[in-house]
């Protein structure tokens, strides 16, 4: 795999990981947030609901003040009822307006829809009642038309029940606070239903019946227990100042004074002694007194809500928090990962693609980088060294090609002439030779030798000579053709081998070369002008045993003849 594929593979697996690894704490920690808002709005929920029952429990006592009431109606007792009622509307559309307003899929709002009709037609009982003149109220309707109010309380109770599941679920540590909370609103409800049992024995005026004691004494049972529950320890906050105070306020006014006053109206029934009170100022006595539970009760929700505040405070925090490390952790990482590539991925390839230029024999410069600090800069340093090293190399097996391209030529060539030298020619000869023999043809060697030389050189000087000698190799070499070679035999002695050729051909092509000589005017350096003629040899060897050696022989028996019969002229072995 090539390296930028797998860097960008890695990469991607990385971001992959960290990705996962941040979008399941982000996921977590999201639906912590989102529970504790949940929660917070289904706490604020049951407060209104609690609300609600509190007020529904409150209508009672004013209902009980106008069932009571003689002829003619107290207006103040009806004024009270219609306050009362007012309360309990404005609750209950509170109550309606947070569940409409409630993401929460628990109830709809036509929860509230069996409350609203059974309210009505309780009040719609008590108005009715209320109509008849008070000898028509007896005792059967008026405990009837209580009844109805009564239930209604569950019933708003009973709107809210999955919240309160919901949020004890998502707040464990705040479900003993609000069982607490529920148990102040039952004990309330159950203050209540003690004083409304005084109703209609109030509103009569007559004595308790033994089923009205025994009523009360269940219904303080219940009470008892409820206070006692609510005083168990269990939660948090069982110590703190708010709560004990709260509660110790209940005791004073209900458990002392509120109690109190039930238990005077049973002694004075017991005793057949009045009241002393009607329905009315029954419950304006006793009604205050049962505000504290419901304070009991404010107090546990508002330190509910305080610990839910608080918890999706935290939440809230700790979503920041993760998001922002997790922000943090992918611009580390995608830094991280530009800066290697940029100082390790990139720097490599480019190194690469050097030393394979290298190898290639491409000494183009090495990539920029070689003054930095660390691995990668030792390595371009190594890969400039590499390539000094390799010029150098190159350059030295040049100059070795060369010079053995020179020694070869040297070897070869004479070096005042530029033609081939005497061993050079040998070679070729014995390779022609060699070649005439297998196919049975003849080959032929001229020899010639300038004609008075030493006079030139006593005359004219070494260089003047020198100079003669370069011309004539020139003009012999001029005048061949593909496949005769030339060659510097010694001193002013030259050599000629014609391509396969028998002896007339060959002496021949002496004849032309002796007449190219001959007229060849050579222009010496200093500006004077020279006629050369030389003496030709010409030998021919045939069939399987011919040597060069003796071609050469004879060649300079004709050459030696040619000069013996006056110079200037071609001779051929006899
Ligand atoms: P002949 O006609 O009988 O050949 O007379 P020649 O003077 O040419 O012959 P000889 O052998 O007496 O002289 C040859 C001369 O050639 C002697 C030598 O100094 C000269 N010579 C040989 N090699 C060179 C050379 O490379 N350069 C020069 N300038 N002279 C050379
Ligand atoms: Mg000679
Ligand atoms: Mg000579």
């Amino acid at each position: 795999m090539r390296l930028t594929r797998l860097f960008a593979l890695t990469g991607a697996v990385l971001a992959l990981l960290v990705c996962g690894m941040l979008g399941r704490l982000l996921w977590g920690e999201w639906l912590h947030y989102r529970a504790a808002g949940t929660g917070h709005q289904t706490l604020q929920l049951m407060q209104r609901a609690m609300v609600a029952a509190e007020k529904l429990s409150f209508e009672r006592g004013p209902v009980n003040a106008v069932l009571g009431d003689r002829v003619p109606p107290d207006p103040a007792y009806r004024e009270r009822l219609r306050r009362a009622r007012a309360d309990t509307d404005l609750a209950l559309a509170r109550l309606r307006d947070e569940l409409a307003a409630d993401s929460g899929p628990t109830i709809p709002a036509t929860a509230l829809a069996p409350l609203h009709a059974a309210l009505a037609a309780a009040r719609r009982t008590v108005d009715q009642l209320a109509a008849l003149p008070p000898p028509e109220r007896t005792p059967e309707r008026l405990d009837a038309a209580v009844e109805r109010m009564f239930a209604l309380v569950p019933l708003a109770l009973d709107a809210v029940t999955g919240y309160t599941r919901a949020s004890e679920q998502i707040y464990p540590s705040i479900a003993r606070i609000l069982m607490k909370a529920r148990l102040a609103v039952e004990l309330r409800e159950y203050a209540g239903r003690l004083g409304s049992a005084l109703t209609v024995p109030l509103a009569a005026a007559r004595p308790l019946a033994e089923s009205d004691h025994a009523r009360l004494q269940f219904l303080r049972g219940r009470i008892e227990q409820l206070r006692q529950l609510i005083k168990l320890p269990g939660s948090d906050i069982d110590g703190e100042p708010r709560v004990l105070a709260a509660v110790a306020r209940m005791d004073q006014a209900y458990f002392g004074a509120g109690l109190q006053l039930v238990a005077d109206v049973e002694q004075a029934s017991r005793a057949g002694r009045p009241y002393g009170m009607n329905t009315g100022q029954f419950a304006q006595r006793y009604v205050p007194n049962m505000a504290p539970i419901l304070a009991l009760r404010d107090v546990l929700l508002d330190e509910a809500q305080a610990q839910a505040r608080r918890d999706f405070e935290t939440a809230r925090r700790e979503l920041m928090l993760a998001l922002m490390v997790g922000a943090a952790i992918l611009l580390a990482l995608t830094l991280l990962l530009l800066i290697v590539r940029r100082r390790v991925v990139i720097p490599l390839l480019r190194a690469t693609r050097a030393v394979v230029r290298l190898g290639n024999g491409d000494f183009s410069p090495p990539p920029t980088g070689a003054r930095r600090d660390d691995e990668i800069g030792d390595m371009l340093r190594a890969l400039a060294t590499l390539r000094a090293n390799s010029m150098d190399r190159q350059r030295l097996e040049q100059e070795r090609v060369r010079l053995i391209e020179e020694l070869r030529l040297r070897a070869d060539t004479d070096y005042l002439t530029g033609i081939l030298n005497r061993r050079a020619f040998t070679a070729a000869g014995n390779l022609r030779l060699r070649g005439a023999r297998e196919h049975n043809e003849s080959l032929a060697v001229i020899l010639f030798d300038v004609d008075h030389f030493k006079s030139v050189n006593d005359s004219y000087g070494h260089d003047a000579g020198d100079q003669v000698l370069i011309r004539i190799a020139e003009v012999v070499r001029d005048s061949l053709r593909d496949g005769e070679i030339v060659a510097r035999y010694g001193g002013e002695e030259f050599v000629v081998m014609p391509a396969a050729c028998g002896l007339e051909a060959a002496r021949a092509l002496a004849e032309r070369l002796r007449e190219a000589i001959a007229r060849e005017p050579l222009t010496l350096n200093d500006g004077h002008i020279l006629r050369v003629t030389a003496s030709f040899g010409v030998a021919v060897a045939h069939g399987p045993h011919a040597a060069l050696d003796d071609l050469f022989h004879a060649a300079d028996l004709a050459l030696y003849r040619a000069k013996h019969n006056g110079r200037n002229r071609v001779e051929s072995q006899v």
